[in-house]
């Protein structure tokens, strides 16, 4: 072969044992299954595989009866628009039966089941989406996705204004796949052609803005691509609000790809802005809490009046966690406040690494009950204001502070 990808690999995939189980029980005279998308795609570049999706040309039923008659397991996981997760071995697949667009207005398409491939390949969005692979090791290729995938080109399989018109989720999945796969530039005309469909964003559900868009944040090429979505206007419509690069930039250098710090990082200023973006994005209240811990400590941080020292770690280690405070710190980080001391950065590292345990609060409810105060919404006020002393005094956690911290909480009550 004459392009630079890994078509060995293709072989390796097939030798996979439960995927050949399942392949030489959906393959016969009559039938065929395929590996398509994602695990083709990935295994040509040399990229792990998320999940494995096979195409076939068995309608619905027909893979559910093959599946009971192998002894694999199955979930009707899509079962209207013919996707069945089959696991064998403890390995699950999606068997989706081959599908035809019969009719789409930008945000759902009518199928209808088909029996041809090549049909089922110019409906998907890319060109190095579609690439299909037999179980005989023949790798089928209708759109031109081998060669876009040795240049590292992300393109539209067809007319991009006429595909992004079918389905405008494709303009995210555009940016994304670029920011992942791609090695030059944004396609010339996938760009032009995402910038006059914009408005047709505002069509899609908020779910499935958030599912891509938290990919894209941790894409391999993200940065960039971030800045170019906002040089040509998608950011601000997406985010609801403003975006911050040199935070993002920072936050994606040092983090391990967690896409809910880097939509902090970028997105959020002030505490409003993690409400806000819950609500734009329908966010979890877990990624809404993480938004909001992130808006909070930066407000203590960007007012923070003294030097930071070793000592205004442990205390913030000791109420925000430390990942929290690494990922705000690595957001502002060479920002004119607060000021920092290597100190700061060396006490950080020890609680990062764990030579330098995070301080515990000394106190509990109980402490206080077997001293006299009644259980009831008094405990928790006293615990409050200790908690607050203790921060304020050092985040000490030997027993001889305990004590005397519990008898002057107990006088003050
Ligand atoms: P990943 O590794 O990110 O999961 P993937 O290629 O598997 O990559 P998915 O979003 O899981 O991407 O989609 C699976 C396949 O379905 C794609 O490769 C593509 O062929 C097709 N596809 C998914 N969404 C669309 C869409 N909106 N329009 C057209 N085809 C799509
Ligand atoms: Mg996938």
């Amino acid at each position: 072969m004459s392009d630079t990808l890994d078509h060995k690999a293709l072989q390796v995939l097939l030798e996979r044992p439960a995927l050949r189980r399942l392949l030489e029980a959906y393959n016969g005279a009559v039938e065929e299954t395929r590996i398509v998308g994602g695990a083709v795609r990935n295994a040509l570049i040399g990229k792990p595989l998320s999940d494995i999706d096979c195409t076939t040309t068995m309608l619905p039923e027909a893979i559910i009866e093959r599946a009971k008659k192998s002894g694999f397991k199955f979930v009707p996981t899509g079962i209207d628009h013919g996707t069945i997760t089959v696991i064998v071995d403890g390995e699950p697949f999606e068997v989706t039966t081959l599908r035809e667009d019969v009719e789409t207005d930008g945000r759902h398409a009518v199928v209808r089941f088909g029996h041809d491939f090549e049909l089922d390949a110019k409906r998907r969005d890319f060109t190095i989406n579609a690439l299909s692979l037999g179980l005989d090791g023949k790798l089928y290729d209708y759109t031109n996705g081998v060669a876009d995938l040795a240049a590292r080109r992300v393109r539209f399989i067809g007319e991009a204004r006429t595909r992004i018109r079918e389905d405008y989720l494709r303009i995210l999945r555009f940016f994304r796949f670029h920011a992942e796969y791609a090695r030059d530039g944004l396609d010339r005309e996938g760009l032009e052609a995402s910038g006059l469909e914009r408005q047709g964003l505002a069509t899609l559900s908020k779910e499935r803005i958030r599912q891509e868009l938290l990919k894209l944040l941790v894409a391999q090429r993200a940065q960039e691509t971030i800045r170019t979505m906002a040089e040509h206007g998608f950011l601000t419509w997406l985010l609801a609000g403003a975006a911050e690069f040199g935070r993002f930039a920072r936050v994606a250098d040092f983090d391990q790809g967690n896409p809910v710090w880097r939509l902090a990082a970028l997105a959020v200023m002030v505490e409003q802005d993690a409400e806000r973006l819950r609500e734009h994005l329908r966010l979890s209240n877990d990624e809404q809490k993480k938004l909001a811990a992130y808006a909070q400590l930066l407000a203590v941080l960007k007012t923070w009046a003294l030097p930071f020292d070793g000592s205004a770690i442990r205390r913030l280690v000791a109420e925000h966690g430390v990942e929290t405070l690494n990922i705000v710190l690595a957001a502002i980080r060479g920002e004119p406040a607060p000021h920092i001391l290597g100190d700061a950065w060396i006490a950080l590292e020890n609680y990062r690494s764990g030579a330098e345990s995070v301080p515990v609060f000394p106190l509990r409810g109980a402490d206080l009950v077997e001293r006299g105060i009644p259980k009831g919404p008094k405990v928790g006020e006293i615990l409050s204001a200790a908690r607050q002393a203790w921060l304020a005094e050092g985040c000490r956690t030997d027993e001889a502070y305990a004590k005397d911290l519990l008898n002057r909480v107990l006088a003050q009550a």
